[in-house]
C-alpha cells in the first residue's frame, strides 16, 4: 500500500535560496517545454473539412512527447551548465508535469474530463519540485537526505512505519514556509477480516445539516471552528477583491488568504482524521456509500456545503481502516465498503418496501410498517444492510 506523510522542513537561509533557484531553473524549463508542445500542435492540426490556401509549412518533425522531450536534457545541461546541479530525476519529473498538463488538455483524465490549455507558470505558481530515487536510509534522526541537494532538517512529528520504503519526496512552498510530502510504500499485503466475522458493523450516510449521520441515529456535528475559519475567509477575500490590482495591499492579503485558506484546509483534515479514527475504534465494519464524483453534482447539490470534505475524508477512513490493526499485533485489517447509493434514501430500511421522499421530506414514515426514523438515518441503515448482504429492496418490493 501506499501512503503520504507530511512534514515541514526547516530550512536553513542558503537552502531556501536554492531550492527557489532550483524551482525558478524548473519553472524556465517547464515553460520551454510547454511552448515546444503548443508550437507543434499549433503548426500540424487542420481543420477538419477544410485546408487553408496559404499554409505554413513547418520543419516536419515528430510530436514531442515524454521521451522526445526527456532525451533533449543532455544537451540542456551542455548548453546550460548550472543545470547540472539539479538530480536527473527531478528534472525528469518536470517533463513529466509537462506530458500530463498536456495531456489531460488533449484527451482528459481517467474520467474523461478534460482541463483547460495548461498555463505557462509564474513564479507564484510554480511551488514544488519532486525528488525520487533515495538512498538506502534517507532519514536521520529528524534530518532527511534529498538526492543532490542534501540533508535537510524537518519537523518529523511522526516516524514512517517500519516496512515502509520511500518512493518520491516532493518540495512545497506553502504560505507559511516548506514542506514535503513523502511518498511511502510497503509491498506486502495486509490480512483484512472476513465479512463474516464482523461482529460491529455501522453505515453512515452524509448529512444534510451533520458531517455525517451512523445507522445507530448518532450524529457527528460539524465542529463550530470550521465554520468560525470560513467566515474568516469570506473576510480576507473581501479585502483581496477590495484591494487595487498590482498594490502592496494587496499583496498582503492575498498572502493572508493563502494561510487563511491553508488553515481551513487543515482543520477540516485534521477533523476528518479523528472522525474516522473514533469510527474505527468502535466499529469493524464501516460501510458507505460510493462517491460517484460525475454523478455528484446531479444527485447532491443539496449538500454541497459539505461535498468539498467528502472525498477526502472516505479516502482518509479508507486507508486508515487498514492501518488502525496493522501493521500492529493483531494481524487483521478492518474493512470499509462501499455501496452504490441508489434508493437508499427512499427505500424503507425496516420492509424494503419504496417510500418516495422529497429532499425537503425530513422524516421517513412508511406506510407499509409504520417505522418512522430521520430521513439519513434510515438512508444509513440501508447502507449497512447493502454492505453486509441483505438488499434494500425485498423481493416482495420488487414484484
Ligand atoms: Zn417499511
Amino acid at each position: 500500500m501506499r501512503l503520504a506523510y507530511q512534514f515541514k522542513l526547516r530550512l536553513t537561509k542558503s537552502q531556501t535560496t536554492e531550492i527557489e533557484r532550483w524551482l525558478d531553473m524548473l519553472r524556465h524549463q517547464y515553460n520551454y517545454l510547454l511552448a515546444d508542445r503548443f508550437a507543434w500542435y499549433e503548426q500540424n492540426r487542420c481543420a477538419i473539412n477544410s485546408c487553408p490556401i496559404v499554409c505554413h509549412l513547418p520543419e516536419p518533425r515528430d510530436n514531442p512527447d515524454y521521451y522526445s522531450q526527456k532525451r533533449t536534457l543532455p544537451q540542456l545541461k551542455k548548453d546550460r551548465p548550472w543545470y547540472k546541479a539539479i538530480h536527473a530525476n527531478v528534472l525528469q519529473d518536470c517533463v513529466k508535469r509537462v506530458d500530463l498538463a498536456f495531456k489531460r488538455f488533449l484527451k482528459g483524465d481517467s474520467n474523461g474530463r478534460r482541463s483547460g490549455r495548461p498555463r505557462f507558470k509564474t513564479k507564484e505558481r510554480f511551488r514544488s519540485l519532486t525528488f525520487s530515487a533515495f538512498s538506502k536510509s534517507p532519514i536521520d534522526g529528524n534530518r532527511l537526505n534529498l538526492p543532490k541537494f542534501g540533508w535537510v532538517k524537518m519537523v518529523y512529528h511522526r516516524p514512517i512505519p517500519s516496512g515502509f520504503k520511500i518512493k518520491t519526496a516532493t518540495v512545497t512552498r506553502k504560505a507559511d514556509g516548506y514542506y514535503v510530502t513523502l511518498s511511502i510504500q510497503d509491498d506486502t499485503v495486509p490480512d483484512v477480516i472476513a465479512i463474516e466475522e464482523v461482529t460491529n458493523p455501522i453505515g453512515i450516510d452524509m448529512g444534510l445539516k451533520s458531517f455525517l449521520v451512523k445507522s445507530d441515529g448518532s450524529e457527528v456535528e460539524i465542529p463550530q471552528y470550521y465554520r468560525k475559519a470560513q467566515k474568516r475567509l469570506k473576510k480576507i477575500q473581501k479585502a483581496v477583491s477590495r484591494s487595487k490590482k498590482g498594490s502592496k495591499n494587496r499583496k498582503k492579503a492575498v498572502k493572508r488568504l493563502g494561510q487563511a485558506h491553508k488553515k481551513v484546509a487543515d482543520t477540516r483534515k485534521d477533523f476528518h482524521f479523528k472522525t474516522a479514527k473514533n469510527l474505527l475504534s468502535n466499529h469493524d465494519l464501516v460501510a458507505h456509500e460510493k462517491l460517484n464524483i460525475k454523478g455528484l453534482a446531479k444527485t447532491r447539490m443539496a449538500k454541497s456545503v459539505l461535498d468539498a470534505g467528502w472525498g477526502q475524508f472516505l479516502s482518509i477512513l479508507s486507508t486508515k481502516a487498514v492501518r488502525v490493526a496493522w501493521p500492529t499485533a493483531i494481524n487483521a485489517g478492518l474493512i470499509t465498503k462501499a455501496v452504490n447509493p441508489r434508493n437508499t434514501s427512499q427505500n424503507c430500511s425496516n420492509c424494503g418496501q419504496k417510500v418516495p421522499k422529497k429532499l425537503k421530506d425530513r422524516i421517513h414514515s412508511c406506510p407499509h410498517c409504520g417505522y418512522t426514523a430521520d430521513r439519513d438515518v434510515n438512508a444509513a441503515k440501508n447502507i449497512l444492510k447493502l454492505a453486509v448482504g441483505h438488499p434494500v429492496c425485498s423481493s416482495a418490493a420488487r414484484s
